[in-house]
């Protein structure tokens, strides 16, 4: 094969041009193609970006990365799931959990039969079928227990990491397996004139670079992407209005939870991640609806500790790509477009079109219809992601400011709308091919903002309401129990930190 790819070229050294790069380089290893990365240290990057969702256990793996070491690194803590509160209305909470509610039994979906005692008021709140819930709850954490018919099986988590230290660690482990850095800043992309394919980059100090294939990671701008090949961003503000952010991270108080948590603001949503060291703050809002001084002074009076740093202002277009790959450059990251981090996807999704560009890797020629398959792929991804994220903040009862008035006013996707209908009928959900949430993340959501069904999935009647009964109330006193084996989420963190201390 003399058409194979020799060379790539990754524009930016934030946490998405390392995660490519580490992975490019482990999957094709050194004899395939030499993979440069050039990033500018004047530029600097977002500096965001902490919390994560399950699937990053899978890249982990493939990176061959140890989690004992990733997490002593990035001074990382685990997370069973998200805790959501003020968003249905002021004063209340609930939790969307990894992992999944109980289980299906046989062709009965678990939400049918939930559903069901639930209208008999029979049934407890869901949290209690959910291990992730109950556990983040009562502050515990292990990983799951491989094997055996146990809740401990079924635990699903992620993490929550410091982003300078997952971009310098990711940094290691590319150049042991050759990735070439190199710093400098990118001032002219040359394309050829035949086809209009990105030939090189020139840097500032005038050394041009050349690849076959380029990946653009360099941040909101789209330096190739957008400014190079015109690429057009499709502008999703009239769902998702958030345009800014205020950031500063605060000391410690008390162990970390093994969540990350939200709460619903006048004009948007604070998250709060707790780290080893410090925990993140952030203030995400319309900047429409709240000026900056009074966001800033919102997050720092909702703060559990004291501020460390001054806080940091950031701005934000919502929406996507109108492709994300377009001749022989693939935008990743920022550079590929961006919703706001309430269910922490921007990480996933730079790793999901990592998994892509693998899968259809492409050889000199660039095969249209690998660059179409990839290009729809992803598009349903970020929709399905849009829809997830335009449920909470369109499901609510809150009108206390006109920013949830016109939240709750505006008129949603169709395909989005087509759920929450057949939601209210008969409390089904499901899941698309290339859903990224699961049933579990739909029902914790759409229950947790105050959606409630009318009726339940008929299958729910296959069985006899107290053998239904008697099996939920089994999965919860079971799921209580289990809880019970979870070691604090604070010691579970040190047991690994200290570990290295006590190594030689
Ligand atoms: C407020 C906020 C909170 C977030 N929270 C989360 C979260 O909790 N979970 C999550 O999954 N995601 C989150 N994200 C998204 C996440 O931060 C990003 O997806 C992730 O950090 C990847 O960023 P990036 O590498 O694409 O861009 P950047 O970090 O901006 O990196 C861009 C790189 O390109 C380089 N560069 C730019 N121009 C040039 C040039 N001319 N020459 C050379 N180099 C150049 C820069 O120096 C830098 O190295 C959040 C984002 C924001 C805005």
């Amino acid at each position: 094969m003399n058409d194979q790819i020799r060379s790539i070229v990754i524009v930016g050294g934030g946490t998405a041009g390392w995660m490519a790069a580490t992975a490019l380089a482990r999957v094709l290893g050194r004899q395939t193609a030499t993979i440069t990365l050039v990033e500018s240290e004047e530029i600097g990057t977002i500096g965001v970006g902490e919390a994560t969702i399950p699937p990053i256990q899978a890249f982990n793996t493939l990176l061959g990365i140890n989690e004992d070491e990733f997490v002593r690194a990035t001074k990382g803590t685990f997370k069973l799931g998200i805790e959501f509160l003020d968003w249905w209305r002021v004063g209340h909470r609930y939790f969307h959990p990894f992992g999944v509610y109980g289980h299906d039994f046989g062709p009965i979906p678990f939400e049918g039969l939930w559903h069901r005692l639930n209208q008999a008021g029979q049934a407890e709140p869901l949290d209690h079928y959910s291990i992730c819930a109950m556990g983040a709850a009562a502050g515990r954490f292990m990983r799951p227990q491989p094997g055996g018919n146990t809740p401990l099986a079924r635990i699903g988590y992620a993490y929550h990491f410091d982003a300078g230290l997952y971009a310098a660690f990711l940094r290691r482990h590319a150049q042991a397996a050759g990735v070439t850095p190199r710093e400098g800043r990118v001032v002219e992309v040359l394309l050829d004139t035949e086809r209009g394919f990105i030939e090189a980059v020139s840097l500032a100090d005038g050394t041009r670079i050349e690849a076959d294939l380029f990946i653009d990671c360099s941040g909101f701008r789209g330096l190739l992407v957008a400014e190079a090949l015109g690429t057009r961003f499709e502008d999703w503000g009239q769902w998702l209005p958030n345009d800014r952010a205020v950031t500063v991270p605060s000391a410690n108080v008390g162990p970390p939870t093994p969540f990350t948590r939200s709460t619903a603001r006048a004009a948007g949503w604070q998250w709060r991640i707790p780290l080893q060291h410090r925990t993140g703050n952030g203030y995400v809002y319309s900047s429409r609806h709240v000026s900056d001084d009074e966001a800033a002074a919102t997050l720092l009076s909702g703060l559990d500790g004291e501020a460390l740093a001054e806080p940091r202002q950031l701005c934000f277009s919502t929406g996507r790509r109108e492709a994300f790959w377009v001749k022989n450059c693939v935008a990743l990251g920022l550079a590929s477009g961006f919703m706001e981090p309430l269910e922490s996807t921007s990480i996933h999704l730079v790793q999901a079109g990592i998994a892509r560009l693998l899968e259809m890797l492409p050889t000199r020629r660039f095969e249209r219809a690998d660059i179409r398959r990839y290009n729809r792929l992803m598009t349903a991804e970020f929709e399905s992601i849009r829809d997830f994220l335009i449920l909470h903040f369109h499901a609510t009862e809150r009108d206390d400011t006109p920013y949830w008035r016109e939240l709750g006013a505006m008129s949603v996707p169709d395909a989005l709308q087509e759920r929450m209908r057949i939601y209210a009928g008969t409390g089904r959900i499901f899941r698309e091919a290339d859903d990224l949430f699961t049933k579990t993340s739909w029902l914790a959501v759409m229950e947790g903002q105050g959606l409630r069904a009318r009726s339940y999935d008929p299958l729910a009647l296959a069985m006899p309401l107290a053998e239904a009964q008697a099996r939920m109330a089994r999965i919860a006193t079971v799921t209580k129990a289990a809880v019970g084996h979870m070691p604090a989420h604070g010691d579970f963190v040190a047991r690994i930190v200290n570990e290295t201390v006590a190594a030689p």
